[in-house]
């Protein structure tokens, strides 16, 4: 499990000083299916636009 997670994703309402804050997150295939060929295919749908 991981304890700090490093994101770059600054407009994250859960995103403070390139950490996240949030209890635990999501991380899915972009595109569907449960396996990525490269980085860019994978990304956080606990993602939440700051307001
Ligand atoms: S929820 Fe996802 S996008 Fe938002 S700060 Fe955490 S890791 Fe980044």
């Amino acid at each position: 499990m991981a304890r700090d997670v490093v994101c770059s994703v600054r407009n994250c309402k859960f995103w403070e000083g390139h950490r996240c804050t949030a209890d635990a997150i999501q991380v899915s295939v972009d595109g569907g299916g449960d396996e990525a060929g490269y980085i860019a295919k994978t990304n956080c749908h606990t993602f939440a636009k700051q307001l």
